[in-house]
């Protein structure tokens, strides 16, 4: 879609988890906070380990800009974290005015991280894409691309084209990773997409997969949405 830039807007933090909850898309639990004080009251709240993640509509790729800080285990690491974060946007020449604040999250542990995609196209419709996730998908290029609509058995075809499948499966003793939620969460997107004209592109990406039988969470997604 030929759409000038304008034309486009990304969803924020909250517009988007607001967005993929209706449609019942599970996401981990997430709170935004303005100020260190906040996150740290947050923080109190919900326990460890957590994460926390900076939030300005100039930073898309977060951990690029030293944005996001995990496994924290006590309120002295979250103060120290928010600091660090701070001072890696100011050294990416970040304006302190445009930044919003962070978000705390609540850590989530896996077998493995993929990402879910969907863009729509004016020939095709909705073009869905799945693969291997996390920070470096642009160096392993593991994914496989589809056409909606899906039906189980092509999602299931489309995982098990992955290179990195075995990683799902059990390989070399690894646990077996929640491939049903997975697939569950693939469709989802894809009834999104159907109903949700306005979404021009998105990515969930890392969608975290449990252990089989306990689930699948996305801790981080990217919304674009036609802005008429
Ligand atoms: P970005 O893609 O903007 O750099 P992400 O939110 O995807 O930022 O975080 C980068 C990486 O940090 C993820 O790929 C994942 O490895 C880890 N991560 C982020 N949030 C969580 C979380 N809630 N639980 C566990 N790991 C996380
Ligand atoms: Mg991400």
């Amino acid at each position: 879609m030929n759409l000038a830039k304008d034309q486009k807007r990304l969803l924020n933090e909250v517009e988007s988890r607001e967005l993929l909850s209706q449609y019942g898309i599970i996401q981990n639990d997430c709170e935004f906070a303005r100020t260190k004080e906040e996150a740290l009251t947050i923080a109190d709240r919900m326990g460890f380990p957590l994460v926390i993640k900076i939030v300005s509509p100039k930073i898309v790729h977060k951990s690029d800009f030293g944005g996001v800080k995990v496994r924290l285990n006590s309120l002295e690491e979250v103060a120290q974290a928010y600091d660090e974060i701070m001072a890696n946007a100011r050294k990416h020449q970040v304006a302190a005015d445009e930044i919003e604040g962070v978000t705390v999250q609540e850590m989530v542990a896996g077998v493995q991280e993929l990402l879910i995609g969907a863009k729509r196209d004016e020939s095709f419709g909705t073009i869905m894409v799945i693969g291997l996730g996390g920070v470096f998908v642009e160096l392993m290029k593991d994914v496989s691309i589809g056409i909606a609509p899906l039906t189980e058995e092509d999602i299931h075809r489309m995982i098990s084209k992955l290179k990195g499948y075995p990683l799902l499966d059990g390989y070399r003793g690894r646990e077996r990773a929640d491939v049903r939620a997975y697939v569950h969460m693939i469709q989802k997107v894809e009834a999104m997409m159907g109903k949700e004209e306005s979404i021009l592109e998105l990515d969930l990406n890392p969608v975290i997969l449990k252990p089989q039988g306990e689930g699948c969470v996305a801790v981080d997604a990217r919304i674009v949405i036609k802005d008429s």
